[in-house]
């Protein structure tokens, strides 16, 4: 049997979605308790909603805060965190909104859909962090309302630029409790078999999603019971190619 071979990895990209948050207590958006079984998007959760009832919106972003903000950080961000500090090429990129792997240590935390933690005036184009629950103020200095600083339904995802520049540079892909269902977040790993066909892609999900194919390895079970051990392993001894 030939001896198997082992690769180590200096540019981890993390990929990040909602099931990495739901032992945090922070409820996926689909599958059971998602918030938009709860919750109409279209009266909550985009910007033809805001322009109609914008004290609606922001009540309903006040109740996320508070629900969020009570949330910590689980073992999964923290050993994250901890990956990005011993080796300090790693990338997170997060589809979540709740700021909790900065929280965990996480630096330059690329959040593709925004944060539920800053505000922007799209009248001044101004955008500053806002961490008040509820929001000490919905009004800029301005008179304008503040809206959150999220990309809500049927807007284009931040950063993307800077997202394709990392995954064009990454060895080791690991998607970590997202559905893939979410374009174009859904499309990075297509992109990084393409791009960089020699790199490791890895999904640690509670079960396969509808990427499943396009990864390399699979590792299925709650995200604070399979990544810690996981990653450990990878820093310890690479992983077999
Ligand atoms: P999703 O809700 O579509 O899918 C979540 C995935 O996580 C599913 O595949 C599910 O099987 C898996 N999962 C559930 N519990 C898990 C666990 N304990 N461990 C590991 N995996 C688990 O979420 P998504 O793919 O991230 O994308 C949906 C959108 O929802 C994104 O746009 C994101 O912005 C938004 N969102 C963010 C938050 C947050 O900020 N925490 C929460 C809900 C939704």
């Amino acid at each position: 049997m030939a001896t198997p071979r082992f690769a180590s990895f200096e540019r981890i990209v993390f990929f990040t979605g909602a099931g990495l948050s739901a032992e945090s207590g922070i409820p996926t958006y689909r599958g059971q308790g998602g918030v938009w079984h709860q919750y109409d998007y279209r009266q909550y959760a985009c910007q033809p909603a805001f322009e109609r009832d914008p004290a609606k919106v922001w009540d309903f972003h006040d109740v996320r805060r508070t629900a969020v903000g009570a949330c910590e950080p689980n073992p999964g961000h923290r050993i994250i965190a901890d990956v990005q500090a011993k080796k300090p090429a790693t990338a997170i990129i997060t589809q979540n909104i709740d700021g909790l792997h900065a929280r965990a240590g996480g630096r330059d935390v690329i959040e593709l859909h925004g944060s539920l933690w800053r505000v922007r005036c799209d009248r001044e184009r101004t955008v500053r962090a806002d961490t008040s629950i509820p929001i000490a103020s919905r009004t800029c200095a301005c008179g304008a309302y503040l809206r959150p600083d999220i990309v809500w339904f049927g807007e284009m995802p931040m950063h993307m630029e800077e997202i394709y520049e990392v995954l064009d540079r990454c060895g080791l892909f690991m998607a970590i409790g997202t559905s893939g269902e979410v374009y174009p977040a859904g499309g990075f790993v297509l992109h990084v078999r393409r791009h960089r066909p020699r790199a490791r892609t890895v999904e640690l999900n509670l079960e396969p999603s509808g990427n499943q194919p396009l990864f390399k390895e699979h590792i299925y079970g709650p995200a604070t019971q399979v990544v810690p051990p996981y990653v450990e392993r990878v820093l310890a001894h690479g992983v077999e190619i």
